[in-house]
């Protein structure tokens, strides 16, 4: 049959991964056409993800900050919550870098076309196109013919089965909704998503328990940071339940009873008002009739790359949340622009020697490169430099010496492989342990390296000088 519209390059999603492809992809030259289902541009990152909940913690934190301010002799009344107006902020913040991304597609005449997109054979998707503010389906289809393709499709929650449909019980897109502030609240899933959610409500004044089936939570940073965050939370959180299971749960009239397993969990089913179910996300692989174009999809829904993004059918890319983890913005858009650098003909690939992470929570923690416990896996011999925070002047004005920068060097060669950071700002600050581990840095380039005093950024040279210091065989 014919198609509606035909271009050199099909981008399946406008999540971070989408955008930017398509953005790169004009900007090679090519002939761009951008499905999205959403009437909005940016995908779970900007719409439900990553923004929102900044936008929410970074109140959390400022109101966590000044009811600490008594200390320093700065006395507040207490804060009075308008949770319209909070989420209206969010919107708003959420408006604007939305409404930004359809100016941008307009300003490149990428051609957006909103609706659900399904392969029809390896050179077409038919869109059933979708209308109005929310996702509703017109009953009208249009056919894109594309010669090249680059799948986006990116993840979704992954729910319980045992879970109840009810309102009281959400995802993380139904807790950034903030319909409310309930009383008393169980976070599933000691992840970064579960923690940063349980950070915000905490601080609007929710009661939290916090249960892992895991006996760990952020699993993936090391446990020297993790343990700071623990120490400084001990309070903000009723309980945190490490290896407990929640097994069944019941939608009753005063709330939802949840009943757990494990030795550390309560013998008795706990009322919550609202429950957030953060246990991981799952990819869209399954729902695009990716087999009649014949690309292959996991059983998880995942389809795997190589490092020019190309799936099993050459023409056909895929990138961000749907081709693995770690699922985070920042990998989708570096993959994204691989993915069009190649479909334009460049000879462009994936090869980032890190993907750091950042826990939004407050302290923060971030980490880039290998961990303690990877290098060890690797049976890579690391020298590792830690400088506490203790000593940071700047952290200690602040009020908030608790944190510490830890670089990890690889024992030979001195050049640096890893690091972590625990404190305020930590995810800002490490991106400069990003640009050392990919510009090769040993640790007297950081350590001679002049950092402005007295930051929280200068805890990275000082860590470098500590590993320095302890290197015999430096040139
Ligand atoms: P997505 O953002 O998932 O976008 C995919 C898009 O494709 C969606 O818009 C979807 O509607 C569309 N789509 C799917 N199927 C179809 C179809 N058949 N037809 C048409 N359109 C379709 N990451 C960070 O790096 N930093 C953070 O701070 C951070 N915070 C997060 C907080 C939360 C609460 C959540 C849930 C996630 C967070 N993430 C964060 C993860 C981040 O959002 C994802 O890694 C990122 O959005 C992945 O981008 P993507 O382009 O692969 O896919």
């Amino acid at each position: 049959g014919g198609a509606d519209i035909e271009c050199d390059v099909l981008v399946l999603g406008a999540g971070p991964g989408g955008y930017s492809a398509a953005f790169r992809a004009a900007d090679l030259g090519l002939k761009t056409v951008l499905v999205e289902r959403y009437p909005t541009l940016g995908g779970v990152c900007l719409n439900v993800g990553c923004i929102p909940s900044k936008a929410l913690l970074h109140v959390a934190g400022v109101m966590d900050e000044v009811a600490h301010f008594a200390d320093l002799g700065v006395a507040y009344t207490k804060p009075k919550l308008d949770i319209d107006k909070l989420r209206s902020h969010k919107e708003k913040v959420v408006g604007k870098l939305t409404g930004g991304l359809a100016g941008m597609a307009k300003g490149r005449k990428v051609e957006v076309v909103r609706g659900y997109g399904a392969f029809l054979d390896p050179n077409h998707v038919a869109v059933e196109l979708t209308d109005g503010d929310g996702q509703d389906k017109t009953g009208k289809k249009k056919v894109v013919k594309f010669a090249k393709c680059i799948i986006a499709a990116g993840s979704q929650a992954v729910r319980l089965p045992f879970m109840p449909e009810d309102p009281r019980v959400v995802d993380s897109t139904g807790a950034l909704e903030l319909k409310s502030v309930p009383k008393r609240m169980l976070v599933i899933g000691g992840g970064i998503i579960g923690l940063e959610m349980a950070t915000v409500y905490a601080a609007l004044g929710a009661k939290i328990d916090v249960v892992e089936m895991m006996d760990g939570l952020m699993l993936g940073a090391d446990r020297d940071l993790v343990k700071v965050w623990e120490k400084h939370n001990k309070t903000r959180f009723d309980n945190v339940w490490l290896s407990t299971k929640t097994t069944a749960a019941e939608a009753k009239k005063d709330g939802i009873h949840v009943s757990f397993e494990g030795k550390n969990a309560p013998d008795k089913a706990q009322v919550y008002d609202l429950v957030l179910v953060a246990v991981g996300r799952s990819p869209n692989g399954g729902k695009i009739a990716a087999d009649k174009a014949g690309v292959a999809v996991s059983e998880r829904g995942f389809i795997e790359v190589d490092n020019q993004m190309r799936t099993n059918v050459g023409h056909i890319f895929a990138i961000g949340d749907i081709v693995g983890q770690p699922m985070l913005a920042h990998k989708a858009v570096h993959e994204g622009h691989v993915a069009a650098e190649v479909a334009a003909g460049q000879k462009s690939s994936f090869d980032a020697l890190q993907i750091p992470s950042v826990a939004y929570t407050d302290p923060e923690v971030a980490w880039a490169g290998l961990t303690e416990i990877e290098a060890r896996e690797r049976g890579l011999k690391i020298e590792k430099a830690v400088f506490p925070w203790a000593a940071s002047g700047r952290a200690i004005a602040n009020g908030r010496d608790e944190g510490f920068t830890k670089l990890l060097f690889d024992a030979e060669t001195h050049r640096i492989v890893g690091g972590g950071i625990v404190g305020t700002h930590a995810g800002d600050l490490i991106g400069e342990v990003c640009l050392a581990i990919e510009m090769g840095a040993d640790a007297v380039d950081i350590g001679k390296t002049i950092h402005p005093h007295p930051t929280l950024g200068e805890s990275i040279g000082l860590a470098a000088e500590v590993a320095h210091g302890s290197c015999t065989d430096l040139p």
